[in-house]
This record gives structure tokens, C-alpha cells and sequence, in this order.
């Protein structure tokens, strides 16, 4: 079953808002199995909005929009409805009502510009709004089903969540289907994908997409089948495929962060952790404070940025640093070990590298970076070289400190 997506305003247009609507529709239909084919932008221009609309009835079976149905003269989905439909506009006292109790109940007097909202297409089935003024609008025709929806994120989410889904559900029209994600980290996508594809045989109705993104490459499968325990089965022999051959980058699946599973796994083994980071600057300690509970496992972190501040608070020696400089894999031992000791925790993790755009050299270009690692065990380091972005190599970096946390206690090689 396709559907179209048409998002509506001049500053999606210009780039000024961020189209996170489409993105938040579209998921929800394809959890229900529907297919989005198109996502089409328009500007609140009437004629560009009625050529969108009509170009995408021909293309889909179901036609979503989100934006221009406020009460404003920039607002003008409702006339591209009108022309469209040839149907005429008709006035409905209740949603007035409900308008105006909803401003009374903020202590302000509706503007007489809102009495407009009140007007909307004939025979139209609407989908009330919990936040807002603008209702949902639907209108069947010819075997499509079109609906418009407000702009507003948090009024469009709600709809979308409350209404729309479940009337679609009503339809039926999607095909019973599954998807799962398993998330995977310390592999770039190219090597996941060589590893994967030797002998990959995908069912009829199964897709496998890889997702990058600093913390690793997650892998969505989707399996659409006749009924559900079908879909459920051709999802599981894909999943079981992937461990066979890549399972050792798999921390998780789903809603899984790798922040998470170390966590989970510090909890479970009955650990503390304390970090001592330098370029990443405290990114590290956020990550892992994200996660509520942390104080189970988390004793604390510093932040290290001068030599000084090595030596001083990491008891990190002078002379290592003269003689290996601070980007280097005896410093980052060195700061591990250091950082252990002086939380008295279980594990240590430690961060020291070249995040750029400057401070590369021939030796150690931006993007360097050494991991340490330090437990009762073993101390440690790893040498990484993440790339030229700033923002990137300090990302990577506190997930690539994460993912040698957890290789260690499960100590995989
Ligand atoms: P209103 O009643 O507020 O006028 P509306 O239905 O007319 O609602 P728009 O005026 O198109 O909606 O958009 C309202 C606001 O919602 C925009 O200023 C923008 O911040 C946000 N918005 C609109 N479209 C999108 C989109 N596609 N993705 C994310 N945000 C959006
Ligand atoms: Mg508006």
C-alpha cells in the first residue's frame, strides 16, 4: 500500500525548519506495514500545494500532509483542499466551541482570526487536536484516503498517534510485518556488509538496510509476510544469520544504547567504573550519566586537558609525557591506571587524542586517539584513527572507550 508524505511550509522549503514531521510520519507507517514511497515539500504557495496533492493522488493510495492549517493568511492547505476536492467549506458551531472553551481556559479571548478553523471541508471525517486549534482533516475519495494534518510537531505527533494510526489500522491495509534493529559498533559499514553478504540469501519480503552513525552501524530487518508469526520468523532466521557471521560487534538490539549495555553489564558483574578523558572533554562521563541508575556503577570522571592536570591529578609522569608526548598509548595507560587508583574503582577507562582541526602531525594525524583501559587484570591501550571531523573523532572516540569496556568484560578479541 504507497503512501505520500507532503510536508508544507516555506521554511521547511528554505531549510529554516528541520523536516522532523516527515521522519516522525513515516516511521509510523512503516511500523504498521505501510510503504511511504514519496516525501515531497512544498511551499505555502496555493498553487504549488495543489499540484503536490493531485500529483501525489495518482501516485498513492493514502496522501498525508502536516502544515498551513493554522488560522493564519500564510496558512493555505485548507483552499488547496477546497480546489482539489471541489468541496465547499462548511462551518461547524462545535469545534468553535471547543476553540473558544480552550482560549477561556488560558484566560485569553479568542481572536477573531480562529473563527476560520472552524470552517473545513464537506463531508471530511476530523480528528481532534489535544494541543492546539487546528484539527486533523480526512477525506476519502476513490478508493484514497487523504488527511491533513497541523504543523506544529508536538499537535502532529499527537494526531498522528491518537487518530490517524488507529484509523488506518481500521482500514487494514498494511501488510502484517516485523522489524528489528541490532546494533553494532567498532566495524565501519563497508566490513560489516563484506562480512554479511558472502552468502546472504534474503526471503521474498525481507529487507536489510545498514544505518551509520557515530556510536556504530545499527541493521534494520524488515519482514513483511502474509500473517504475523511469519513475518516474526522470517526476521528471526535473518537475525540468526547476522550473529553467525558478525556477532561480535552486536552489543545490542533495538532501543539498546552501548552506554546501556555496558551499564547492565557493570551492574551484573558488580563493578565500578571511573573515566579520565581529554579531548573528549567530559562527553564520556555524559554518555554513561545518561543512563539512569549510573550511580550503581559510576563513581565519577575527570576531565584532563593540560599535561599539568595529568601529572597533578593522574599522578601521569613527567618524563612519559616529555618522552611520548600526551597523545600516546603509554599516556593513556598511564591516565587509566592512574584514574583507577585514585576512584579505587573497578575499571578505568581513558581518553587522550587529536580532535582537530589542528595539533596533526606526520605521526599522528587529527583523528589519532588512544583508548586506555586499566582493571585489576591488564592494563591497556588501543591505538584508533577516527577521521578529520571534530565533532566526529570525539564522538567515536567515547564509543570506541565504551566498546573496549565491554570486549573486556566479555573479553572478546
Ligand atoms: P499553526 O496553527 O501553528 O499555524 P500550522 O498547521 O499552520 O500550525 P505551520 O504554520 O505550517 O503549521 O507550522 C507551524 C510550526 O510547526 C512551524 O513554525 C515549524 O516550527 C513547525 N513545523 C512545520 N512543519 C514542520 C515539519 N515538516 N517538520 C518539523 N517542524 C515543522
Ligand atoms: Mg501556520
Amino acid at each position: 500500500m504507497q503512501v505520500e508524505i507532503i510536508t508544507i511550509g516555506d521554511e521547511v522549503l528554505t531549510g529554516h525548519t528541520l523536516n522532523t514531521n516527515a521522519a516522525f510520519i513515516a516511521e509510523k507507517l512503516t511500523d504498521i506495514g505501510l510503504e511511504v514511497q514519496f516525501v515531497t515539500t512544498t511551499g505555502d504557495a496555493l498553487a504549488q500545494m495543489e499540484e503536490a496533492i493531485r500529483m501525489a493522488l495518482k501516485r498513492a493510495r493514502i496522501v498525508i500532509t502536516t502544515g498551513g492549517l493554522g488560522p493564519t493568511e500564510d496558512d493555505q492547505t485548507k483552499k488547496a483542499i477546497v480546489k482539489v476536492f471541489k468541496r465547499n467549506l462548511i462551518f461547524h458551531e462545535n469545534i468553535l466551541q471547543d476553540m473558544k472553551d480552550r482560549f477561556a481556559r488560558r484566560g485569553i479571548e479568542m481572536p477573531a482570526i480562529n473563527q476560520n478553523q472552524a470552517l473545513l471541508p464537506q463531508g471530511a471525517v476530523f480528528f481532534p487536536n489535544k494541543g492546539g486549534s487546528a484539527v486533523g482533516i480526512c477525506i476519502s475519495e476513490e478508493g484514497r484516503t487523504f488527511i491533513a494534518l497541523p504543523g506544529v510537531p508536538r499537535e502532529m505527533m499527537q494526531i498522528m498517534t491518537d487518530e490517524v494510526i488507529p484509523y488506518l489500522q481500521g482500514l487494514e491495509v498494511g501488510h502484517p510485518h516485523k522489524t528489528i534493529k541490532l546494533r553494532t559498533t567498532g566495524v565501519v559499514e563497508s566490513r560489516l556488509a563484506e562480512m554479511i553478504d558472502q552468502d546472504l540469501n534474503l526471503e521474498p519480503g525481507v529487507k536489510l538496510a545498514f544505518l551509520p552513525a557515530y556510536s556504530g552501524v545499527d541493521l534494520r530487518i524488515m519482514a513483511a509476510a502474509d500473517d504475523e508469526q511469519r513475518a516474526s520468523e522470517k526476521t528471526l532466521t535473518l537475525e540468526r544469520y547476522l550473529e553467525s557471521k558478525v556477532g561480535k560487534y552486536i552489543y545490542g538490539k533495538n532501543e539498546d544504547t552501548l552506554e546501556s549495555v555496558v551499564g547492565q553489564l557493570l551492574v551484573d558483574n558488580d563493578k565500578t567504573l571511573a573515566v579520565a578523558e581529554s579531548c573528549t572533554g567530559g562527553q564520556l562521563g555524559m554518555l554513561i550519566t545518561a543512563v539512569p541508575g549510573a550511580s550503581r556503577y559510576f563513581l565519577g570522571g575527570l576531565v584532563s586537558y593540560s599535561n599539568d592536570s595529568k601529572t597533578q591529578h593522574l599522578g601521569v609522569d613527567p618524563d612519559l609525557l616529555e618522552k611520548h608526548g600526551a597523545v600516546s598509548e603509554e599516556c593513556a595507560v598511564a591516565m587509566a591506571h592512574g584514574c583507577r587508583e585514585r576512584f579505587a574503582a573497578d575499571y578505568a577507562l581513558s581518553i587522550t587524542g587529536i580532535a582537530g582541526p589542528d595539533g596533526g602531525t606526520e605521526d599522528k594525524p587529527v583523528g589519532v586517539a588512544f583508548i586506555g583501559i586499566s582493571s585489576i587484570h591488564a592494563s591497556y591501550a588501543r591505538r584508533f584513527n577516527f577521521g578529520v571531523s571534530r565533532e566526529a573523532n570525539r564522538a567515536r572516540a567515547t564509543y570506541a572507550a565504551l566498546e573496549l569496556l565491554r570486549r573486556d568484560i566479555l573479553d572478546i578479541k
